[in-house]
C-alpha cells in the first residue's frame, strides 16, 4: 500500500512552497519533493543573490559621488570571494527558513527528484517509493536555454555565474533581456570589462522604446560595449581564454562567456506527456486561468507554465491554487498590470502598457516624459539621467503605463503600481501633493504632454 497524500508538490521553489504551505493550512496532507535546494531559482541562483551582487556593484558609483559631496575616499578594493561567501551564507539561511516554514505548516519535505507515473501517482527517484496523491502540483520552474551554437557548452549561464571562483577580466554576455543586462551592469561595476551581444535592433524587447534607448545609452556611457544585430556564431577555447566569433565578422577574446538567452520551462523527464498533460510551445505546461492542466488532478504554477516568469506571480498562482482546491475559496491570479523591475544600473521599474501597445489598444494617448539629473549626481562630472514616462489614455484620462529608469526605480514602481492597478487617472496623479525634493515627485508634477 503506497503512502497517500492530498497534495504532492514537485518543486520547492517560490510557487510550490507557497502552495504547499497554504494547502496544509487548509488541512490538506501535503508532501513536497525538491531535487536541488529549497527556495528555487529565486533564492538560490536568481533574484536574491543577484540583488546582493547588484548592491555590491553600486558602491563603485557611491565612492565616486561621495567625492563631490566633500568626502576623501581612500583606496578601495573589491574581494569577490568574500562577497561570494557572504552571499552563500545568506542563501543557506534563507533556504533554512523555507524548509522550516514548510515543516512548521505540517508539510513533509523530501529531497528527491519526483516523476509522475499517472494522474494520481508520483515516484521518488531517490528511494524508489511511490506516493498516491489526490492532486499533483508541478512547480519545477525553468532552466537556462542554450542556443545551438558551436562550443555552447564552453559558456556559462546564470546557473554558474554566481559561483565563479574568480571574476574574469573580460566577459561577453549574449542576450538583451533581464539576466543579460542585470549581469552586464553589475559585473562591469565589479571590475569586469563587459561586452553585450544582442541579436535584435535594441535591447529589452517588449519594454517601452524610451526605456530601451535610455538603458542602452547609459550602459554605453558606463563603458559597456553593447552590440546589437549581432549574435555569437561559435565559441572555442584558446590558451585559458574563450574566443567568440560574432556574426558581425569580429571576434572577442574573453575569460568567460555567459549565455543569457532566455529560460525554458523544466518539463523534460518528469512524466508529464506520459500522464497525458498537454504541453505548449517551448515545453511549457498548458494551464487554464486556475492553473489546472489538461489532466484534472494535475496542476502547474510558476515558470513551468511560461505565463509570466516572475517570483511574486508564481507565489500568487500557488496561493490561488491552494485556496481554490483546498480552502473552498476560489480565485485566480490576475496577470494584468503587474509591476516589474530590471535590476540593471540604472534600474528600471515598469507597470502597465508601453506606448506602442497602448496606441494599438487605446488610440489617442497623452504621453508625459521627463529626463533629469538625479540629486545624487548633483556634483558628478558626468551625471547620469533619470527617465520617467507616463502613458495616459486621452479619452478616459486613465494612466495606462508608468516607466521609470534611474535610482530606486524598483521601489517607486511598487508604490505607483498600486495607483495604476486601481485604475487611477492622470487628474488623480495631479491631485497628489509632491514630496519635495525627491525624484518620485516628477510622477505627480508632469503637466505638459510631449505627445
Ligand atoms: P529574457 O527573455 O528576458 O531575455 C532573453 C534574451 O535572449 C532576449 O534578449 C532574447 O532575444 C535572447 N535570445 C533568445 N534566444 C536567443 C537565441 N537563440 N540566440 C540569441 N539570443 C537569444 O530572458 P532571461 O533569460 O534574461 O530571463 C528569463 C526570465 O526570468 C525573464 O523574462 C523574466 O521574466 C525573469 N527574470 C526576472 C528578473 C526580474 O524580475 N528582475 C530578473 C531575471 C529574470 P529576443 O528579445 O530577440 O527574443
Amino acid at each position: 500500500m503506497n503512502r497517500q497524500v492530498d497534495l504532492f508538490v514537485i518543486g520547492g521553489g517560490s510557487g510550490g512552497v507557497r502552495a504547499a504551505r497554504i494547502a496544509a493550512g487548509h488541512g490538506a496532507k501535503v508532501m513536497v519533493a525538491e531535487e536541488f535546494r529549497y527556495g528555487g531559482t529565486c533564492v538560490i541562483r536568481g533574484c536574491v543573490p543577484k540583488k546582493l551582487l547588484a548592491i555590491a556593484s553600486r558602491f563603485t558609483d557611491l565612492f565616486e559621488e561621495a567625492r563631490g559631496f566633500g568626502w576623501d575616499v581612500g583606496p578601495t578594493s573589491f574581494d569577490w570571494s568574500r562577497l561570494r561567501e557572504a552571499k552563500d551564507r545568506e542563501i543557506t539561511r534563507l533556504e533554512g527558513i523555507y524548509r522550516r516554514n514548510l515543516e512548521a505548516a505540517g508539510v513533509e519535505t523530501l529531497e528527491s527528484r519526483a516523476v509522475i507515473e499517472g494522474p494520481n501517482r508520483v515516484r521518488l527517484l531517490a528511494t524508489g517509493e511511490a506516493i498516491d496523491a489526490r492532486h499533483i502540483l508541478v512547480a519545477t520552474g525553468g532552466t537556462p536555454f542554450r542556443p545551438a551554437i558551436e562550443g555552447a557548452e564552453l559558456a556559462i549561464t546564470s546557473n554558474e555565474v554566481f559561483d565563479l571562483e574568480t571574476l574574469p577580466d573580460e566577459m561577453l554576455i549574449e542576450g538583451g533581456g533581464f539576466i543579460a543586462l542585470e549581469f552586464a551592469c553589475l559585473l562591469q561595476r565589479l571590475g569586469v570589462k563587459v561586452t553585450v551581444v544582442y541579436r535584435g535592433e535594441q535591447i529589452l524587447r517588449g519594454f517601452d522604446d524610451d526605456v530601451r534607448e535610455h538603458l542602452a545609452q547609459a550602459m554605453r556611457k558606463d563603458g559597456i560595449e553593447v552590440l546589437v544585430r549581432t549574435e555569437v556564431k561559435a565559441i572555442r577555447r584558446d590558451n585559458g581564454h574563450l574566443v567568440a566569433s560574432l556574426t558581425n565578422g569580429t571576434t572577442r577574446r574573453v575569460g568567460q562567456l555567459m549565455l543569457a538567452t532566455g529560460r525554458v520551462p523544466a518539463t523534460a523527464g518528469i512524466g508529464l506527456e506520459e500522464a497525458g498533460v498537454t504541453l505548449r510551445e517551448r515545453g511549457a505546461i498548458a494551464v487554464g486561468p486556475n492553473s489546472r492542466t489538461s489532466v484534472d488532478s494535475i496542476w502547474a504554477v510558476g515558470d513551468v507554465t511560461d505565463r509570466m516568469a516572475l517570483t511574486p506571480v508564481a507565489i500568487r498562482e500557488g496561493h490561488a491554487f491552494a485556496d481554490t482546491v483546498f480552502g473552498d475559496k476560489p480565485w485566480v491570479c490576475d496577470h494584468e498590470n503587474v509591476p516589474a523591475a530590471v535590476f540593471s544600473t540604472p534600474e528600471i521599474g515598469v507597470v502597465g502598457l508601453t506606448e506602442t501597445v497602448a496606441r494599438e489598444r487605446h488610440g489617442e494617448l497623452r504621453i508625459y516624459r521627463t529626463s533629469f539629473r538625479p540629486m545624487h549626481d548633483t556634483f558628478s562630472e558626468e551625471p547620469s539621467r533619470m527617465l520617467m514616462k507616463l502613458v495616459v489614455d486621452d479619452e478616459s484620462d486613465r494612466v495606462l503605463g508608468v516607466h521609470i529608469v534611474g535610482p530606486e526605480a524598483a521601489e517607486m514602481i511598487q508604490l505607483v503600481g498600486i495607483a495604476v492597478k486601481m485604475g487611477a487617472t492622470k487628474a488623480q496623479f495631479d491631485a497628489t501633493v509632491a514630496v519635495h525634493p525627491t525624484a518620485a515627485e516628477e510622477l505627480v508634477t508632469l503637466r505638459t504632454p510631449v505627445a
